[in-house]
Formats: structure tokens, C-alpha cells, sequence
């Protein structure tokens, strides 16, 4: 960790910031580029390679897509694809994200910019929400999870002409997935075309990927032989190429006189070709701290007063972790704001938040364009580095951590931890300064600690999450060996193994590592983590309690359910209103209590502003309820029952697929004087109890039961904080009995 005590004002970072003079600390981030010189007619830069981009994308099979955020990649690619004709005869385009906040918003925007309503020509789809027409949308945005799930029921994805690949940088888990998938897929489909959006860091990796196959050899001898060995569902091979598009003489020709002046290249015809969009970027002034701080929340909001004060205008972006962390910098700048108002500076002060579960209408607020004297201060995680455009930033704070998931191999655990970002992701978050002019960036540490510290990139998501979720979607594809898979990056072996573990002990695989036809084909169906799904399954075929089990489900699947302490006047305020709904056995039974109430009250918003409950968080969840329940009927499955008011059976289903995350409490680290403090309350996971450095795992603050020490007890989730410490989230008191009863494989009696 690079905090350490020491505090900020504005003389704190090596340089003042009031002009361009000062070059002190100047990154690397983003070099000078050609400025709005040679503006395209719509603005955006990706115009300026229009022509070229559809030319290629009808020559070739794969075309990478290069270029920085905001010249136009997500939003005006698919319009150009479905411009020149490639959602004609029913055919759709659809462009992945990695996050579901993005292909929402990016929806929204691109069916205002056509002038249609989101669901029509425009739609989207993400996990439990589908906007989209089957007759009428022909440019769909989805998160790539979606897209991974479309497969099990069309594994060639027919209804697609072109699916564009976003972010492919990322490497989220789905995006690294999707593409070896859909490299699979052109073989069989020589029609289909892929657009693989990415930064320039990963362009070579993912051009030799897609080259090293004969990809459009044998795609055309496949089609030659009339398809032979292709699966049924594949349709009469397409051939949509070389009818309709306009552009293609226009292009032709410009290809042979794109000069290096233009930016712009791409290689030979063997099947990959690269575009780079010329850039139009502004240089950005790189900013450090000359001390480290020890709250960089408060140093961020410091110094965003700071730049207030310069009274020069332009926008803030902030790069926070979370959104507890999002909301109480806001709460804290509009105190400042009220403060500052006061002063006879021109700008007003205004925040606004951004991050995943930030309801629809609230997001509109951080993307909108501010009022006229207003200085919108956007305070956002992740998701503002690079999958959505904020227009008008010229400064940037970046705290330099980032909030993501971790996996420990050895237990076979996967938590969210909070850790240094990479240098090349703070690169993208300062890069966001300098699309209007020359901006800042604002490292909320020391240069030292920057170039000692933070890795230079990001570690792929496969090589740090839980893969069982994958590797079952995977056996549904028919890909069992998933380590002779053709991976962009193949996955730890470890943590296949640990993956294929779970889901033997939940009965989804069989000795012979196939899917079992009774839980693995329908668990692969559900689109829930394969514990929680485990669980409703369980509830519906054994316990008798399916209904409680989908409130649970949904309730799981959602962002939050509990109002933040923001919304309620404060951390104490939702510990009361917790208290109303708590339960002995924990949070699921607490859930379902608010649940209940929250029927009784009509769904009332009145009544959920006023007991600590988030609305939104509880009609989502509703929704998704309802899904899994048309999910499992379509399975054939009873979803009618009930326990009527008998939590043992509830608790047992949920034992039934979360007994891997069983903990216990260890009496030998119990200190009775310090019990006020959490910390003392270890727990281990059962387990892995072999003596040697086991993990130290307690509960989380937000639980029910944080005050108490249930002797065993099972969590959905857990999130490391920064000494080391796994706090378990949602989670529950079972009796020991039930672990032996419910996973006799894992848990034998003593
Ligand atoms: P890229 O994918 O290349 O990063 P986008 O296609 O997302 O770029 O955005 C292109 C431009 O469209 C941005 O520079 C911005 O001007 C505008 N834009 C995109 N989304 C929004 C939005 N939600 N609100 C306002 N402007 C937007
Ligand atoms: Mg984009």
C-alpha cells in the first residue's frame, strides 16, 4: 500500500496549476496529437474512417478497431455497419460491453442520436433485462455476458451479421471467452463478421489470435462443400458481401491512396485487418502528490475544492473505487459546495455520482452537459475510465486504486479487493482531461509511489476470478477440455481445477467431468452464480420453498437492496432500520422479512424511503424473481411452493448449494475483551481448517449479524479489505448437521 499520513492542500502537489507553463510533472499520458484541426462533419474522429472501416470489414473476416475513448468507436461503428446495409434481410449487429451500466447508457444514446426510442431500432440487452425487438431492433448493445449466454441457445449466433467485440482490452472474463468462442464460430460461419474494439496496448496480441488460424480458408472450402459437418441450426451459408454497399468502390480507392499522413493502416487481406483511427487527443499535465495521503476520498475531495477555487472553467472527473466511496465524496463536495457558494466565484459547485447500480435517471445527471455557470464534478469508479464518455473534462482525480476481484487458488475463493491500479489504466484515466483541451490529471500520490508501485497493466479478469460459472456455461457449449481451449490467455490450471471441484460437489459434473442431466444442464440454463442457482434448485426440487428461494435470488442479483447510509441520514439511521428487519439466522431471512413488508405495504416508495430500503433495488429485484420463475417453469420445474413461514427448509436449500462457503467461528482467536471490535471475531473457512496460514474471515459490517458470533455459518460473497481480512457479505447461521447431511462428498461427522 502507498498511503501513508500526510495531508494535502493545494501546494501539496509539486506544481500549481494555472496555465500550461508548468511542465514539472508531466506524464506520459496523453501525448500531444493533432487538435480539432481536421474536424470530421459529425465531430467525431472514427467519421474520418468510415469508409475504409466498411470496406474491410466486408474483406475481411476480423477487423481490430483502434483508437482512443470518444473518437466514436461504440456508438457510430454499429450505425455505419447498419448504414450500409448489414441489418438487411432481418440480420442484427450487436456490440458487446463489459459493463452493463455501459451498454445501457450507450443504447440511450445511440437511439437518441438516430431519433428513436431505446427497445425499437436501438435496444439493448443485459443480464435479467432485455430491451430489445426481435422484428425491429437492428442495432443491439449487450453486455458480452449476455452474449455468452445467447450462445447456449444458438451457438452460432445466427441472427447476427456483425458483432462488434468493445473494450476488448479489458479482458473481462466474458469478452477473453467470447473471443475464442467466436473464433470458433467464423469457422462455421464464414458469412459473419467480427469488429474487435480495442486500446492499442492489446492490438498485436489480438490480431496474431485471430491470425493464426486459416479462418478464411476454411470457411470457404466449408462453404464450397455445401457446409458439410456444420450442425443443423447453422442456416444455408450467407453471403452478404458484394450487393449492397455503396461504399465499396469509394473505398477501394481511398485504400490504395490512405497515406501514413492520415493515420490510418491496415494489413494484408489474410484475414485481420487493423484500422486506427486517428487521434484527437490534448496534451494533459500530470499532477503528484508530494507526500502520500492516508485518505485519498477526503485528498480527492480537497482537491477538487482546489480546482475550484482556480476559478478557470471545466469539468472533474473523479476516479474513485466504490460506490460507498462515490457517495460519500458527493456528500461531501455538496457540503463544500454550499460552503463555496457563499464566495464570489463565477462557477458553481455541483456533483454528481456514477457508478453501476446507479439508477437510470441519476446517471443522466453526471452525463448530461452542465448547466451554464455550473462546474459538473462527476465522481465515478471504473466505469468512467474508458467505457463511457463524459463530455467536457479538463480535470481529472485519480486515486490510483481500483475495486476488482481477487481469487485465492489454494481455497478456491474469489473476493472483491481494493488494490493499486495500473499505470496503464491511470494513463486512460488521465487521458479523459484532454478530449475538449488541454487538461490536468491529479495522481493522488506520490510520483515515486506511482513508479514503484502500480503494475504497468491490468491482470486479465481469468486469471483472478472463480471459474465455475464459466466452465459450466462452457461444458453447455460442448467445450470440455477447457484447457486445450483456445484461449486469448488460457486460465490458471489451478483455478480450473478448483472451478470443476465446486461444481462436482454440486452434483453439476459427473465423474467424468460431464454434466449431469439433472442439476448441471439446468444449473448451466440458470443465469445465476452456480451456488445461488444450486440453491433454487435445490429449493424447487427438495425443500419446498422455490418461492422464498427467487425473492432470495432476486434480492442477491441486485446491486442493493438497503438504502445507502447517504439516503437515510447516515450510518447509524440504516443500522436502526436494519434492526426492524433483522433475523437470529441472518441476512437471507432478514431479506426476506423486508421482502414481506414490502409486499404488505402496497411495494409503497414512501414506505421504503422511510424504512431504509431501496425502492429501485427492490422492484429490480422483483423483476428478476420473476424471470428465474419463468426460467424454471420453462424447465419444467414446480415454482409454486412455499414454506410458509418455516426458514429451516429456506436455510437448508441455501446450505445445499452454498456449504463451500461454510465458516466457523474460532473460539482460539476469541479475545472477550476487545468484542466490541469485529476483528476479533474470527472466522475459518471449514473447509480449509489444515493448520498453516489460514485466511482470517469475519463479518462484514453491513450484515445483520455483524454483532453477533453464530458458531457455523455460510456467505454468498466476500470482499478483502485492506489488512488482510475477508468480510463475509449475506450471510447466514445454518446447524452443522446440515453441511453433513447436504454435502456428505465435502463434510463427513467427526
Ligand atoms: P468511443 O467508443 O470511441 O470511446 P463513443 O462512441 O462512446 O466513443 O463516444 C463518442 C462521442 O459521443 C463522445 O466523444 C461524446 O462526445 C459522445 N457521447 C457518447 N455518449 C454520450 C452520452 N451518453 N452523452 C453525451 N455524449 C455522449
Ligand atoms: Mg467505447
Amino acid at each position: 500500500m502507498f498511503q501513508k499520513p500526510g495531508s494535502l492542500s493545494k501546494a501539496a502537489f509539486g506544481v500549481k496549476f494555472d496555465g500550461q507553463q508548468q511542465q514539472q510533472h508531466h506524464g506520459t499520458a496523453a501525448a500531444a496529437a493533432e487538435p480539432a484541426a481536421k474536424r470530421p462533419k459529425n465531430g467525431l474522429p472514427v467519421e474520418s474512417v468510415r469508409r475504409e472501416l466498411l470496406y474491410l470489414v466486408e474483406s475481411h473476416a476480423t477487423v481490430v478497431v483502434v483508437g482512443e475513448t470518444g473518437c466514436g468507436k461504440t456508438t457510430q461503428i454499429p450505425r455505419f455497419l447498419h448504414e450500409a446495409g448489414w441489418t438487411a434481410d432481418g440480420y442484427q449487429v450487436v456490440c458487446t460491453q463489459p459493463r452493463r451500466v455501459a451498454a445501457v447508457s450507450i443504447a440511450q444514446r445511440v437511439a437518441d442520436e438516430m431519433g428513436v426510442a431505446v427497445g425499437t431500432t436501438v435496444g439493448y440487452g443485459v443480464r435479467f433485462e432485455d430491451a430489445s425487438n426481435q422484428a425491429t431492433t437492428r442495432i443491439k448493445y449487450v453486455t458480452d455476458g449476455l452474449l455468452l449466454r445467447e450462445m447456449m441457445d444458438d451457438p452460432l449466433l445466427t441472427k447476427y451479421s456483425v458483432i462488434m467485440v468493445d473494450e476488448a482490452h479489458e479482458r473481462s472474463l466474458a469478452t477473453d471467452t467470447l473471443l475464442g468462442l467466436l473464433k470458433k464460430v467464423q469457422r462455421r460461419r464464414p458469412d459473419l463478421r467480427l469488429v474487435i474494439s480495442s486500446a492499442t496496448l492489446e492490438v498485436d496480441r489480438l490480431v496474431a489470435f485471430f491470425d493464426s488460424s486459416t479462418v478464411r480458408g476454411k470457411a470457404a472450402a466449408a462453404a464450397a462443400a455445401g457446409g458439410g459437418g456444420a450442425p443443423s441450426r447453422t442456416p444455408a451459408v450467407v453471403s452478404i458481401p458484394g450487393r449492397v454497399y455503396p461504399v465499396q468502390h469509394g473505398a477501394r480507392q481511398s485504400s490504395s491512396s490512405s497515406g501514413s499522413s492520415s493515420g490510418r493502416r491496415w494489413r494484408g487481406a489474410t484475414g485481420t485487418a487493423v484500422v486506427s483511427i486517428p487521434g484527437r487527443v490534448y496534451p494533459v499535465q500530470v499532477h503528484y502528490l508530494l507526500d502520500n495521503c492516508s485518505d485519498y476520498v477526503q485528498a480527492a475531495v480537497q482537491t477538487v475544492v482546489d480546482i475550484h477555487r482556480e476559478d478557470v472553467p471545466g469539468d472533474v472527473l473523479v476516479f474513485l473505487t466504490g460506490q460507498e466511496e462515490v457517495e460519500s465524496a458527493v456528500r461531501m463536495l455538496d457540503e463544500e459546495a454550499r460552503r463555496l457558494a457563499r464566495s464570489r466565484l463565477q462557477y458553481k459547485l455541483m456533483a454528481a455520482p456514477m457508478y453501476a447500480g446507479l439508477p437510470g435517471a441519476q446517471q443522466r445527471l453526471a452525463l448530461e452537459p452542465a448547466a451554464r455557470g455550473v462546474r459538473k464534478v462527476v465522481v465515478a469508479t471504473n466505469i468512467a475510465e474508458t467505457s463511457l464518455t463524459i463530455e467536457g473534462i479538463v480535470y481529472v482525480v485519480d486515486c490510483c486504486f481500483v475495486k476488482q476481484r481477487a481469487y485465492n487458488p489454494i481455497v478456491g475463493l474469489e473476493s472483491l479487493l481494493v488494490a493499486p491500479t495500473s499505470k496503464a489504466s491511470c494513463m486512460q484515466r488521465a487521458g479523459r482531461a484532454g478530449r475538449v483541451r488541454p487538461g490536468h490529471a491529479f495522481r493522488l500520490c506520490t510520483e515515486e509511489s506511482w513508479q514503484q508501485l502500480l503494475p504497468k497493466a491490468s491482470v486479465p479478469e481469468m486469471q483472478r476470478s472463480d471459474l465455475a460459472g464459466l466452465l459450466l456455461q462452457l461444458k453447455a457449449l460442448g467445450i470440455d477440455n477447457i484447457m486445450r481451449f483456445d484461449w486469448l490467455a488460457p486460465p490458471p490450471a489451478e483455478a480450473a481445477v478448483r472451478g470443476l471441484e465446486l461444481l462436482h460437489a454440486l452434483g453439476a459434473l459427473d465423474g467424468d467431468a460431464k454434466l449431469t442431466p439433472s442439476t448441471g444442464t439446468l444449473l448451466a440454463e440458470l443465469p445465476l452464480e452456480p451456488q445461488l442457482g444450486a440453491a433454487l434448485l435445490a429449493a424447487a426440487t427438495r425443500f419446498g420453498c422455490c418461492q422464498e428461494l427467487l425473492t432470495l435470488a432476486g434480492m442477491l442479483s441486485v446491486p442493493a437492496v438497503w438504502a445507502s447510509p447517504a439516503a437515510v441520514g447516515g450510518k447509524r439511521a440504516l443500522e436502526e432500520a436494519k434492526a426492524k428487519f433483522a433475523a437470529a439466522e441472518g441476512d437471507l431471512v432478514a431479506f426476506l422479512n423486508v421482502h414481506r413488508a414490502w409486499l404488505e405495504h402496497g411495494k409503497s416508495h414512501r414506505w421504503s424511503s422511510r424504512n431504509g430500503i431501496h425502492q429501485h433495488g427492490m422492484l429490480r429485484a422483483a423483476e428478476v424473481s420473476q424471470q428465474l420463475c419463468r426460467k424454471l417453469k420453462r424447465m419444467g420445474l414446480d415454482t409454486n411452493s412455499s414454506c410458509e413461514g418455516d426458514v429451516d427448509k429456506v436455510l437448508k436449500a441455501v446450505t445445499a448449494g452454498l456449504f463451500m462457503n461454510a465458516a466457523q467461528f474460532d473460539h482460539t482467536e476469541y479475545d472477550p475483551r476487545a468484542s466490541s471490535d469485529a476483528g476479533s471475531n474470527v472466522y475459518r473457512l471449514l473447509r480449509h481448517m489444515q493448520p498453516g496460514r489460514p485466511l482470517k474471515l469475519r463479518i462484514h459490517a453491513s450484515s445483520v449479524l455483524a454483532r453477533t458470533r453464530p458458531q457455523l455459518l455460510l456467505f454468498l460473497r466476500c470482499q478483502q479489505n485492506d489488512e488482510g481480512w475477508y468480510e463475509m457479505q449475506a450471510v447466514t447461521a445454518v446447524e452443522p448437521d446440515w453441511l453433513t447431511e447436504l454435502a456428505p462428498g465435502v463434510f463427513q461427522k467427526l
